[in-house]
């Protein structure tokens, strides 16, 4: 176990959302329970634990005195969604009590930890607190969600997402580009954006996949036994992932390191806007990120 020299007690690396740079950092779990998608290069150091109580409540004392400044928390690592429910009801009482001024707690959840929750369950944790979740998504795709063993199918993945929506819990979903190879590329988009659009999320994060040397998908990748699109290959896909999504108010973002072009819209306000860009690029009239500067 180190501490950091902020104080709180951290294993490995902390991997959060950009959103949440400021955030009071809790690491409540290790790694992911699921640890199974093909192109997921995180918490491979990990083995998956529920941190013992005693760490978390030393850190609730440093941070009711050192962290006052900062008014969210997140909580680490993986999908801490799927802490049970003493233990969630434990941790947000103890923000609540200790951490008065922090106004919005969040974490990462998978389809497995969401489903695990019951309707009761998630509306007792909006009340309590937890204001969003991020979703790493990834594909509305049946066949790729399976390539990639993400788990679950994308009727699952809706049903449980509207569930944790009507809660009151906000959905941020990340979705990844690329996965269907090039193949399947504008199937992905355009079951992806289906999905999307039944579920309604409050935010849309587009990455494009980078295969890691140290996932199976990456290692099939350097066999030549994986292709992914190139970079006018991934912005048609996106443009199919933009055609088909509606959303009734959220944001579309794909401001992510991994993307060739940068796009910070608004939806339903935004989206002819960025179809038009997405076609000017298509033609060659919009400068793409060169490949040495795209990273994870
Ligand atoms: S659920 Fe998320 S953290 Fe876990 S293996 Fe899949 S992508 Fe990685």
């Amino acid at each position: 176990m180190n501490t950091i020299p902020n104080g709180l007690h951290h294993v490995g690396s902390c991997i959060r959302p950009p959103s949440e740079y400021n955030a009071i950092l809790l690491q409540a779990t290790l790694g992911c329970s699921h640890s199974k998608c093909t192109f997921c290069g995180a918490y491979k150091d990990k083995t998956f634990a529920i941190k013992d109580r005693k760490f978390l409540e030393d850190d609730f004392a440093f941070a009711s005195r050192y962290c006052t400044h900062q008014d969210r928390v997140f909580v680490m690592d993986g999908d801490a969604f799927i802490m049970p429910m003493d233990k969630w009801t434990w941790i947000l009482s103890e923000i609540k009590e200790k951490l008065p001024w922090v106004k919005r707690t969040t974490c990462y959840a998978n389809l497995k930890s969401i489903k695990m929750k019951s309707d009761e369950e998630l509306a007792k944790l909006h009340e309590m607190g937890l204001k969003a979740v991020f979703l790493g998504l990834e594909s509305g795709h049946a066949g790729v969600r399976e390539a990639i063993q993400k788990g679950g199918t994308p009727e699952e993945l809706i049903f449980h997402t509207k569930r944790l929506r009507k809660s009151g819990i906000k959905l941020v979903t990340i979705v990844l580009m690329g996965l269907g190879q090039i193949e399947l590329s504008l199937d992905h988009a355009r079951e992806t954006g289906i999905a999307l659009t039944a579920i309604d999320p409050e935010a849309v994060s587009v990455l494009s996949l980078i295969p890691l040397p140290n996932t199976p998908l990456g290692q099939a990748f350097e066999k030549g036994e994986f292709k992914v699109p190139d970079d006018i290959g991934m912005i048609a896909e996106l443009r199919e992932l933009v055609k088909h999504t509606d959303l009734s108010r959220g944001a579309f973002r794909s401001v992510h390191a991994s993307n060739y072009l940068s796009i910070d819209a608004k939806f339903p306000q935004d989206k002819e806007r960025v179809l038009k860009t997405l076609d000017n690029a298509l033609a060659g009239n919009v400068e793409l990120k060169p490949e040495w500067m795209r990273g994870l």
